[in-house]
């Protein structure tokens, strides 16, 4: 009897601890507050949504945005709003104290290019735009919940900041000075960077090499016999697609890793003539630490012996390398109650008829930063959409309301309700 009573105990501790959500907290007069607060502002956020989305941000150019987002920012009841050196907004919604602090994380930035038409086509619930979902959906509905939060007068334990960051889609460059460098150092890292219902518990380890091959030139029809680095880029190239892969890898839905892919190649300025350069990509994925630097060293031998082979000069650059020496390991990630909370509340709050999701090892957002510094960090997704980074990306608009209410109960369940 007293070894089950402590057996018990024992198990309800561990299930406590293992998600910080209880179902039971949405009903408080506060969170209803809050819900029907949102859902009376759909057809406005709607409306606001199209507008951000029309609003161009390409990588590294993102001041229009930005100016929109500190602006909002500024009517809520945060403070220290700050713009840092690289373009980052933050804000810190104070807490009361004693509870965790989370920073929520969207990007400002998408992949289109300046003069990309943004325009936003309406078609009953889909809205179509290049950027709705990634990220400007996301960030959006995070906006919104740190106003949500102000409507209803909730109060939490822990700070909650907001971040909306620059450069995400070139390299993470954003977050990567942000997280560090900020100063604030909170307890737990919230990507909202997905389509819902996805969380997010893993950091895909990425590396984006670029290999430049020289030489002196010569005009063709003294180029008999002379090194070619566009023959030392086609070798090389060669010998990386001959690097044999681990079978793909389980539990990251759709993707296949590891992965190799050469996605840009250039060189040579005129057709009569050996360039004076030739260069190519290299992006290479894999789950895990140990897979991605055997990957690397087979790649970087590849290029390199290419160089070597035909006798050009060689230069290689690596924009990610970010170092994941101080990550939890997937369990751990996988068994953190911040992963638990969100894959939860992903499910409360998911479209009926979706099928119940279970969270993936997958990571290429704001939180990959947050697991490099051995933080527990989460990627999760407050609207649905689709085709991400192309011109037919498109977002289903009656999402934005159930993407903030889960938004504003992470947020809750993390910091703690006051
Ligand atoms: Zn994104």
């Amino acid at each position: 009897m007293k070894l089950c009573t402590a057996t018990l105990f024992t198990i309800s501790l561990l299930q406590a601890q293992s998600t910080w959500f209880d179902p039971q907290m949405l009903e408080q007069p506060a969170l209803s507050k809050a819900f029907d607060s949102v859902k009376a502002r759909e057809s406005q956020l709607i409306e606001e949504w199209i507008r951000l989305t029309e609003t161009s941000a390409p990588s590294g150019k993102e001041q229009k945005r930005g100016t929109y987002i500190r602006a909002e920012l500024a009517k809520l009841s945060v403070v220290e709003i700050h713009t840092d050196d690289m373009g980052n907004i933050s804000a810190v919604r104070k807490g009361t104290g004693g509870g965790r602090s989370v920073v929520f994380a969207a990007h400002m930035d998408t992949v289109f290019p300046e003069g990309t038409p943004l325009n936003v086509k309406r078609d009953g619930n889909t809205l179509r735009a290049p950027g709705i979902g990634d990220d400007t959906g996301n960030l959006m509905a995070t906006l919104e919940m740190f106003r949500t939060l102000d409507r209803a007068g909730i109060k939490t334990k822990g700070d909650l900041i907001f971040l909306a960051s620059v450069q995400e889609e070139t390299g993470l460059i954003g977050m990567r000075h942000w997280l560090p460098k900020s100063g604030y150092n909170p307890d737990l890292v919230v990507a909202v960077d997905l389509a819902s219902p996805e969380v997010w518990y893993g950091a895909f380890r990425i590396d984006q090499l670029k290999f430049i091959y020289t030489s002196k030139g010569a005009h063709t029809l003294e180029s008999r016999g002379q090194p070619n680095p566009a023959h030392a880029v086609a070798r090389a190239i060669e010998k990386i697609y001959e690097i044999q892969l681990p079978p793909v890898a389980s539990g990251i839905g759709a993707f296949k890793l590891p992965v190799i892919n050469v996605g840009m190649i250039s060189g040579g300025t005129v057709v009569n003539a050996i360039p004076r350069e030739a260069w190519f990509t290299v992006d290479l994925r894999s789950l895990d630490s140990s897979t991605q630097d055997r990957l690397s060293t087979a790649v970087v031998t590849a290029a390199k012996g290419a160089s070597e082979s035909i006798g050009v000069g060689f230069k290689m650059e690596n924009k990610m390398g970010i170092d994941y020496g101080n990550a939890l390991s997937a369990e751990q990630r996988r068994a953190h109650p911040l992963v638990h909370t969100a894959t939860d509340l992903a499910n409360h709050f998911r479209k009926p008829g979706i099928p119940v999701m279970e969270p993936s090892d997958a990571g290429a957002t704001d939180a990959n930063i947050g697991i490099s510094l051995g933080k527990p960090s989460v990627a999760v997704g407050a609207i649905s959409y689709k085709g991400p980074h192309t011109l037919e990306e498109a977002a289903e608009a009656d999402s934005l309301v159930p993407g903030v209410k889960m938004l504003v109960s992470l947020a809750i369940a993390c910091s703690v309700m006051n």
